[in-house]
């Protein structure tokens, strides 16, 4: 049983969340889905952290969601376009709670 804070849906039944963005710094951002098709294995079928499907959006708090924000200082970090969001910083988890 895990029941996501954000959408109340139980995860284990691989529902998408309904939550459809985050406010970073002051601006609201939409929330990256996660990606129907991919080189990496790792993307196919549900989300291995969270279980939602292909397209879907993750729960708060999952490993594979990326970070929607374009000036997230751990992308500048990895010379990368992805970051994960729960370990990026943008959106502390002692702050979500706060914006449900
Ligand atoms: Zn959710
Ligand atoms: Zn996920
Ligand atoms: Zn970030």
């Amino acid at each position: 049983m895990a029941i996501c804070a954000d959408c109340g849906q139980e995860m284990t039944k691989l529902v998408s969340c309904t939550r459809g963005s985050y406010e970073i710094r002051g601006k609201v951002l939409n929330r990256l889905r996660y990606p129907t098709t991919g080189n990496d294995p790792e993307l196919n079928g549900h989300c291995h952290d969270c279980g939602t499907p292909p397209g879907g959006l993750h729960h708060p708090g999952c490993d594979m969601e990326e970070c929607p924000n374009d000036g997230c200082a751990a992308r500048e970090a990895v010379g990368s376009d992805r970051a994960q969001v729960i370990t990026c910083g943008c959106i502390g988890f002692g702050d979500m709670n706060g914006l449900l």
